[in-house]
Order: C-alpha cells, then sequence, then structure tokens
C-alpha cells in the first residue's frame, strides 16, 4: 500500500527536471546532470565522485536520510568492482560523518534493500542508505495515518548537511 507522501511541490519539481530526462532511473539521472550543477538544493545532490552519487532520499523514513549508490546501473553489490565496492563505503562512511555532525543523532540504520522482495525502492540500481535514528522516533504516524510526517523539509535536510560535508 503507498504511503501518502507529504513533499508534492518537491517531488513535482524533481520529477520533472531530474528523473524526467531518465525515466527509467533517477540514479542514473544524476550522473548525466552538469558536474558544475550537480551538487544543489534543486536535485538534492550532496556529493558526486567518479564512481559513486550521493543524494538526499526523496521519500525519507527520517530527517537526514541518505541514499549513496555507485555511478554505474548495476543492481548486484556482488557485482561492483573492488574500487566501486571501496568508493561506495568511502562515500557511505562520508555520510555517516556529515550525518553524525548535522544531527545529534542517537544511532543509525546503514545498509541495503536488495531487490523488490528485499526492499528496496528501485531494485534496477543498488544504493546503500544511511539513515540517523533516535530513541523513540519509531513513526507511529505511518500505521495510524499511512503519513509519513517530517520535522523538516529536504532542503532544510540538504543544507545541514551541505554544511557539515567532509572535505575529502
Ligand atoms: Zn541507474
Amino acid at each position: 500500500m503507498p504511503l501518502e507522501r507529504l513533499w508534492a511541490g518537491w517531488r513535482t519539481r524533481y520529477v520533472a527536471e531530474i528523473a524526467g530526462r531518465a525515466a527509467d532511473c533517477f540514479l542514473c539521472a544524476l550522473r548525466e546532470l552538469d558536474e558544475h550543477n550537480v551538487i544543489s538544493e534543486e536535485t538534492l545532490v550532496l556529493e558526486r565522485t567518479s564512481t559513486t552519487v550521493t543524494v538526499l532520499n526523496l521519500y525519507p523514513y527520517g530527517s537526514g536520510h541518505v541514499l549513496v549508490a555507485p555511478l554505474r546501473h548495476e543492481p548486484e553489490i556482488d557485482a561492483l568492482s573492488d574500487e566501486e565496492a571501496n568508493d561506495l563505503m568511502a562515500a557511505m562512511r562520508r555520510t555517516t560523518r556529515a550525518v553524525k555532525a548535522a544531527y545529534q543523532v542517537e544511532g543509525l540504520n546503514i545498509g541495503f534493500n536488495i531487490g523488490r522482495s528485499g526492499g528496496a525502492g528501485v531494485p534496477s540500481h543498488l544504493h546503500g542508505h544511511v539513515l540517523p535514528r533516535w530513541v523513540g522516533d519509531t513513526n507511529f504516524m505511518t500505521s495510524i495515518a499511512e503519513t509519513r510526517v517530517m520535522p523538516e523539509t529536504l532542503a532544510v535536510s540538504w543544507k545541514k548537511l551541505h554544511d557539515h560535508w567532509p572535505v575529502a
């Protein structure tokens, strides 16, 4: 059952300007963006390297929910090259540093959902999740209203993380 989303304005803009360029895969669309414009509040991209892209989740489970993906369109983690896998982990560690610096986190979820049955929203393009957690943050609104209520906008999350991004 699809959850109601609260970011219609952002979603409309995002789909039109970003995902629409490569309708099959929004992560590949981020790979195609001009390097001078890719890191911005518009794209929600926080970092792009020669092998990875890191972007705020458009459909976050909570504030500061970041996705980290290989640039290459590849669904399987075991199919990455050693370089791609190492770069992906390094990008997830930089993301973790930024999340810790930007939020007073008490815990984190860091991991991968593989395949539709594994819970992946975009199963065709591997991506890791970095998500700050707090004691008692289990979102009861999800179960009672099928609506996820966020304490801050994606623009605010992007700015916070961008301001705290570690220097490579
Ligand atoms: Zn892709």
